[in-house]
């Protein structure tokens, strides 16, 4: 049957359909990007309804359909970005010179800065303040390339701003973005919380017993997530914030490693996450955890290089047989990165992963950890046809040219953004 609105993606140099099933890929089995050379997209619906180097097959299907001409050019999938925190208000500039002149996130954090600044400004904004500000990140975010996005509560931590976050991602949800959320209560302990051992455990009971139960029934978050590392959450505190969470039904993220082997993720293993973020310290006994309990293994070095922390060492993690995922972590302290595409290079640099690597844990891999890896991050007949379209001939330039504005058209279920 032939369709009206069809586009036909014509003769691209490299299609990278990162063929296979809906798994993440693990190990050197990142490396098979499935190039097709000479190929071409068919879409309909906003769907992908044929990809091949013989046009022949689809001849019968090709009468109506708007023609690009992809010739020395890239066809892929649209970015997944699946550790963000882009729903927040004000910024944090005025901590980059501390910063740079040597100042420590950990000690900008413990004098109240960081997080817990972040929460004031939140706390402080009406919803439609917040929306604004979030959808210009956004937009931006998807200029660069991510077509799918992470979202994580966690510049509230209290119910009422939690919710507020989580309400303002499902808006852009709304509004054409293809959004996963997360309750990140267990992101910090709120400044009312401090001083003693018992407000404390109160705070980790609020979320267990109040927050986590009300966004559920909201139908706000998609997943959990807990910042289990030295100077956020103990393995116990997070332990049971997780527990709460996984009864309720959601799947589970962890911030874990980012400072030492802190024990998040081990815990992660432990509870069958779906995925265990930062991992900048991890020695070959937590590398065999997660591998063998299968939880993505994600890698954010945009905030490496923000914070001048050490990289993951992707390397070893992809030697090690596990699945890779890379994200920006964009948030207004740590690493306000909005170019995925640009991480993507830094984890080559950085974390020594290969090109081909990169791009799979950019996005069939970042799909696989969000549990969304059947509709996106792969280029095959019957998922979405989000796709990026580079002005090169050979995908490697991400890196190789990693910054420069290689991404000629970002589409969105088949459409040209530029066009919208
Ligand atoms: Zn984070």
């Amino acid at each position: 049957m032939r369709g009206s609105g069809d586009i036909l993606f014509e003769n691209a140099a490299q299609v990278l359909t990162l063929r296979g099933d809906a798994a993440p890929r693990r190990g050197l089995a990142m490396n098979d990007l499935g190039i097709l050379e000479g190929a071409s997209i068919l879409v309909r619906d906003g769907k992908i309804q044929w990809v091949g180097d013989d046009l022949g097959e689809v001849q019968d299907e090709l009468a109506d359909a708007d023609v690009i001409d992809c010739r020395s050019k890239v066809l892929m999938p649209g970015l997944v970005d699946s550790h963000t925190h882009l729903v927040w208000a004000g910024h944090r500039r005025d901590e980059l010179e501390l910063r740079l002149a040597g100042a420590d996130y950990e000690a900008i954090f413990a004098a109240g800065g960081g997080i817990l600044s972040s929460v004031r400004s939140t706390r402080g904004a009406s919803d439609d303040a917040l929306y604004e500000q979030s959808l210009r990140r956004i937009q931006r975010m998807r200029r660069c390339g991510t077509t799918t996005f992470e979202i994580k509560s966690g510049y509230g931590l209290d119910l009422e701003t939690e919710r507020k976050q989580l309400r303002v991602a499902r808006r852009l949800g709304a509004e054409g973005f293809r959004i996963k959320t997360t309750c990140l209560a267990a992101h910090a302990v709120p400044e009312e919380s401090k001083g003693s051992q018992a407000a404390r455990a109160a705070f980790v009971q609020e979320i267990c017993e109040r927050i986590l139960p009300a966004i559920t029934e909201e139908g706000l978050a998609d997943f959990c997530d807990v910042f289990c590392d030295r100077g956020a959450f103990t393995i116990s505190e997070a332990r049971e914030v997780l527990t709460a969470a996984s009864a309720l039904g959601l799947d589970l993220r962890v911030h874990a490693n980012e400072f030492g082997h802190t024990g998040g993720a081990v815990l992660a293993a432990e509870m069958g996450a779906r995925s265990a973020d930062h991992l900048l310290h991890l020695d070959a006994h937590e590398t065999e955890l997660l591998r063998e309990t299968g939880v993505v293994a994600t890698l954010l070095p945009g905030t490496s290089l923000v914070l001048g922390k050490p990289f993951a060492d992707g390397r070893a993690l992809v030697d090690g047989g596990l699945a890779v995922a890379v994200a920006s972590d964009c948030n207004p302290g740590s690493c306000a990165f909005e170019n995925l595409s640009m991480v993507l290079a830094i984890a080559c640099y950085g974390c020594k992963l290969s090109p081909a690597e990169a791009v799979c844990a950019v996005t069939h891999n970042a799909a696989a950890s969000l549990g969304v890896s059947e509709q996106v991050g792969r280029i095959d007949r019957g998922l979405a046809a989000d796709l990026l379209l580079l002005e090169t001939d050979d995908y490697r330039d991400l890196v190789y040219h990693a910054g420069s504005p290689l991404i000629d058209e970002v589409f969105v279920a088949g459409e040209a953004l530029s066009r919208r």
